[in-house]
């Protein structure tokens, strides 16, 4: 880094706290891009804006404890991080995965701090979840479960606090189990999380909203940057949850053939291109494992390979020749050796559907080498948008239509690429969608914690 403020900031907050890799990861990434904003108004640093932004407001951990079938009490860690206010009440997801810990929700709510802010809408940055695995539990259990979590997290969200989301491991039925337990508690029926249920004030388009937008926003800057489109485009995808089936579906409707999808087991090629009605029925009616995709489809040239981890280098799935690449599964899952083979096989583009899936090794290592890279805080943003429509309907009392809720998805996105770019050429990094995202998300929320003072 070549700031002295920036410097001191990262180097402190390192210093304070060297566990917690993931977070200290996403912090220095948007630091280091902001030093053009931070050297353009002095006042930014005589105001410590720096240091604010980078300690969450609140931070609250608590027990979960719960009953399984079997009659045995398991307890699990909740967490609710809730990271900056200054724009709004603080929205982001909460994910259900064995590997959740302090580090990973305070880097998802840290991202999302700029990430909502990048969507034009008046929405705060937080994060929570549990390191509790839904994979393999009884619908009962997951019940159980989500209603022990809630008993906490009720007393510390509400509509105009916080409202949380799904992300990895928490979807519609979650989400339903959460809200039945909130309303109970506090007594009343508001629009305290998105993702809800059509029949309980969920909005149309909620559960489509990031894949999609990741397509919308992809699409506009192969548009902008290469006037292209994603039409005739063999696109790589990994994951096979919400963000991933959705993006999967959107591309093809946008004439792309998406060739691959995965799970934590493994993942699947298919040369004519993914069946998504097998993939939707194997992972969201069945909830079972991506491998079964080979014998269902009876694809001929369709391939299975297992993986300790889907990024396993060298046979990973981006080793597939593509001309997109969409990650959508977790962090971390796209490492400089699979950015080499996206490179080598002529990748033109990689939008980033999960968050921070890219390595900063691997995102550097691509944008050097021509590809278009899409940072998740701005390709990801249509499903947070969505849900800040959602909460609009709630108050409102209305319900959208599905093509009016796209409109304003596809809006969304563009003017997400448009402040990025716009951004990033007023700060002398023209083309750079990634600094222009976090420049142009940095600006809002600063500009609002200069106004309300030192709080
Ligand atoms: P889901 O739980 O629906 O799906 C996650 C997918 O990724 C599954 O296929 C899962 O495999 C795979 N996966 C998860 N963790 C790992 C891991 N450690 N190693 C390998 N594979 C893994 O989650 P979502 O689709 O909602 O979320 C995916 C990503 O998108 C996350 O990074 C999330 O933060 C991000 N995101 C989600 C949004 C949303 O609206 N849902 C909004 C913005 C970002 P398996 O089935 O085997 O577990």
């Amino acid at each position: 880094m070549s700031n002295a403020y920036i410097d001191s900031v990262y180097k402190n907050l390192a210093d304070k706290h060297p566990g917690e890799t993931e977070f200290l990861q996403a912090a220095k990434e948007v630091l280091d891009s902001l030093e053009p904003a931070i050297k353009a108004n002095k006042r930014l640093e005589e105001a410590g804006l720096l240091e604010r932004l980078v300690e969450p407001e609140r931070a609250i951990l608590f027990r979960v404890s719960w009953v399984d079938d079997s009659g045995k009490v398991q307890v699990n860690r909740g967490y609710r991080v809730q990271f900056n206010s200054a724009i709004g009440p603080y929205k982001g997801g909460l994910r259900f995965h064995p590997s959740v810990n302090l580090s990973v929700i305070k880097f998802l709510g840290f991202e999302q701090i700029f990430k909502n802010s990048l969507t034009g809408l008046p929405l705060g940055g937080g994060k929570g979840g549990s390191d509790f695995d839904p994979k393999a539990k009884s619908d009962d259990e997951v019940m159980r479960f989500c209603q022990s979590f809630m008993s906490e997290l009720w007393r510390h969200i509400g509509q105009f606090t916080d409202v949380p989301a799904g992300d990895i491991g928490v979807g519609g039925r979650e989400i339903g189990y959460l809200f039945g337990q909130y309303k109970k508690l506090q007594g009343e029926f508001s629009g305290v999380l998105t993702g809800k249920g059509l029949s309980f004030g969920g909005s149309l388009v909620r559960t489509e909203a990031t894949g999609y937008g990741l397509c919308y926003y992809a699409n506009e800057v192969l548009s902008q940057l290469a006037s292209t489109s994603l039409k005739g485009k063999t696109v790589a995808i990994s994951g096979s949850g919400n963000v991933a089936i959705f993006a999967a579906e959107k591309a093809t409707q946008l004439g792309a053939k998406v060739v691959t999808m995965s799970d934590s087991s493994g993942w699947v090629y298919d040369p004519h291109g993914i069946n998504l009605d097998i993939i939707k029925e194997i992972k969201l009616e069945q909830r079972g494992r991506i491998s079964e995709y080979v014998l269902k489809s009876g694809s001929i040239g369709c391939e299975y390979q297992a993986s300790k981890k889907v990024w396993d280098a060298g046979e990973s799935i981006w080793s597939t020749k593509v001309d997109i690449a969409l990650p959508c599964a977790t962090q971390n899952e796209l490492e400089l050796e699979d950015a080499k083979l996206l490179v080598k096989n002529g990748c033109q583009m990689v939008a980033e559907g999960a968050n921070m899936p890219c390595t900063p090794e691997a995102a550097e290592y691509l944008k050097k080498h021509g590809v278009l890279f899409g940072p998740a805080k701005a390709a990801n943003a249509g499903g947070v948008a969505t849900s800040g429509l959602e909460m609009s309907q709630n108050s409102e009392r209305l319900s959208w239509t599905f093509e009016e809720v796209d409109e304003k998805l596809q809006q969304i996105m563009k003017g997400i690429v448009d402040d990025s770019l716009a951004a990033a050429e007023k700060y002398g990094k023209k083309g750079d969608l990634a600094a222009g995202a976090n420049i142009a998300g940095f600006e809002r929320v600063a500009e609002a914690m200069l106004a309300q003072g030192i709080v």
